[in-house]
């Protein structure tokens, strides 16, 4: 129903409407454009209370600014939408909308009407997509390993790492080869979560490494409990092994000293008992989410057992999927006993803690189940440590997409450009009115590699026209030489065009189809609206 009228603020309609929010889109791509590629720059973001991020991710980027109008907002929930889904691309995926949102713009300026550039956005996107999967997706299969370490490199090469990437693309592929699994449906997955993010400032980036297994930042509850557990047998308990005490609430009159002692003795005795049961049962290894008393680590170290307390809930369930082990919240029956049967025990070849820099560390290798691993960061300092996290999720998901989807695309504009020149063909066979809005389509798509240039200072005009002659050549020609210089692309150290497949830059075919389709998207949805009013909340 349409808001009476003694309800309506402000209110904006038609062609300043599409303007505002058309302003308010640039204005958000402008920021996160000089960051685009591998000689893209960094954003230190300060907020209120004086916290520091240095980033060159996109997604983290907008998700710090406190973005007020509403159109802006659509933007930044798409960079959150890339990231997600896909990881990376989250730049890419913002310039891209922006710059078919002023497209589009113009046109209906020019009298074009919006839905026309709707369905012309629509026919052109699906399209490229197409394109993409035909003619320029190469197999993972056929170029072997060397894919996904070049497809980690490049999702690096923008960001901080970059002059390092030649460990970390290694660490990255390695890790996820590591936790391959197949879910129930045979489908074989590579579920990012089970790679654990380790963070110790201290030492250069170039000490950071895989481990394989699972790496908790703690250490043992007890000081004089041993350092190695071989063939470990773990409970992991999600409450605490403190003194038992009486629910709130509950009053004791006791008259005598004795009758007090007494009852100590027996908060301790039930204690034990508890400890007692679950070391009974097999456990040489405890791990809680809570704490962990004093009289529960000594009776711990007398019978030889590693405690380790105040383990965060998350990384208890991790450890009990890939330990076989159930996290056990009671160990009260309806009965009123207390149990503990060993199968409720995870197993591992060993635990074992080991100093990590400044931190203790404890490692759980050779887990029973599955494979899982950690990454331990080092760096400078901390805000280094947060980038380098953030470098690496990116360079996960994109080796993750790469071995799911098995294809790969070449990066550097290459895409862009061969979907540019295509489209633009396909264009003047429509004889509608959606032409003209998929002509822009294609003309929008040069954007990416103009920025790349421009950002790399290079001369972008130049640089795009020759990577346009080559694909041009590619696409009508059936000579096979020809057809290789689809894979052509940026070179923006040497401000050249060069064969990006042979020099390693790719990227992982669904990023650029999801960020495609999710620009795309954006686009539409801030384009349908000619209308904006703005609620008035004292009269509603
Ligand atoms: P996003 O957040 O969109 O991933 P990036 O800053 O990571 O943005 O830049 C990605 C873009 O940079 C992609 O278009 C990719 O093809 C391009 N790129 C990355 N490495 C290179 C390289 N070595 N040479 C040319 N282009 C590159």
């Amino acid at each position: 129903m349409a808001p009476s009228v003694g309800i309506l603020g402000e209110r904006d309609q038609g062609q300043d409407v599409r303007t505002n929010n058309v302003t308010a889109v640039m204005a958000i791509a402008n920021i996160v454009k000089s960051s685009l590629g591998p000689q893209g720059l960094d954003k230190m973001l300060v907020d209120e209370v004086g916290d520091v991020t240095i980033t060159n991710d996109g997604a983290t980027i907008l998700r710090q600014l406190e973005v007020q109008h509403p159109a802006a907002k659509v933007i930044v929930e798409l960079s959150q939408l890339q990231d997600k889904e896909v990881g990376d691309g989250t730049t890419s995926v913002v310039i891209l909308a922006a710059e078919l949102l002023k497209r589009a713009n113009e046109l209906i300026k020019n009298k074009v009407h919006p839905t026309n550039i709707i369905t012309g956005f629509k026919i052109a996107a699906k399209e490229a997509c197409n394109y993409i999967k035909e003619h320029l997706a190469l197999s993972v299969e056929q170029l072997g390993r060397e894919a996904l370490i070049n497809a980690a490199k490049t999702s690096m090469s923008s960001k901080l790492i970059g002059p390092e990437s030649n460990l970390f693309s290694s660490i990255v592929v390695d890790a996820v080869e590591t936790i391959k699994m197949t879910n129930l449906l045979g489908e074989t997955k590579y579920p990012i979560k089970n790679v654990k993010i380790v963070k110790s400032h201290g030492q250069s980036t170039l000490q950071s490494q895989l481990i394989k297994g699972y790496v908790l930042q703690t250490q043992r509850a007890d000081q004089q409990m041993k350092t190695r557990i071989e063939k470990a047998k773990i409970a992991l308990l999600d409450f605490n092994l403190n003194k038992f005490r009486l629910q709130m609430g509950i009053q004791i009159l006791v008259n005598d000293p004795k009758n007090l002692e007494k009852i100590r003795f027996k908060e301790c005795e039930i204690l034990k008992e508890r400890c007692k049961k679950i070391i009974d049962a097999g456990a040489n290894v405890i791990v809680t989410s809570a704490g962990m008393d004093d009289v529960a680590t000594k009776y711990l170290v007398e019978a030889g057992v590693l405690g380790i307390r105040r383990v965060d809930k998350h990384d208890l369930r991790r450890i009990a999927k890939a330990s076989g082990a159930t996290v056990v919240t009671t160990l009260a029956t309806p009965e009123g006993d207390e149990v503990f049967e060993s199968s409720y025990l995870g197993e591992c070849a060993e635990v074992y803690e080991e100093a990590v820099g400044d931190n203790d560390c404890i490692f759980f290798k050779g887990m029973k189940r599955s494979n899982c691993a950690s990454i331990i960061i080092r760096g400078a300092n901390e805000f280094m440590c947060e980038e380098v996290d953030r470098s690496l999720h990116d360079s996960l998901c994109v080796v993750k997409r790469t071995l799911e989807s098995g294809y790969v695309v070449p990066g550097g504009g290459a895409v862009e450009i061969a979907l540019s020149i295509k489209l633009e063909d396909f264009a003047r066979t429509l004889g509608n009115k959606e032409q003209t809005a998929v002509a822009e389509f294609c003309e929008a798509l040069n954007i990416i590699p103009k920025v790349l240039a421009a950002n790399a200072a290079q001369d972008a005009t130049e640089l795009v026209s020759k990577l346009r002659a080559l694909h041009a050549a590619s696409q009508s020609s059936d000579d096979p030489t020809k057809k290789e210089l689809k894979n052509c692309g940026l070179d923006l150290c040497l401000g050249k065009v060069r064969n990006n497949v042979k020099a390693g830059v790719l990227e992982p075919m669904v990023s650029k189809i999801k960020s495609l389709r999710f620009a795309t998207e954006a686009a539409i949805t801030i384009l349908r609206i000619d209308d904006m009013i703005k609620l008035n909340p004292q009269q509603e």
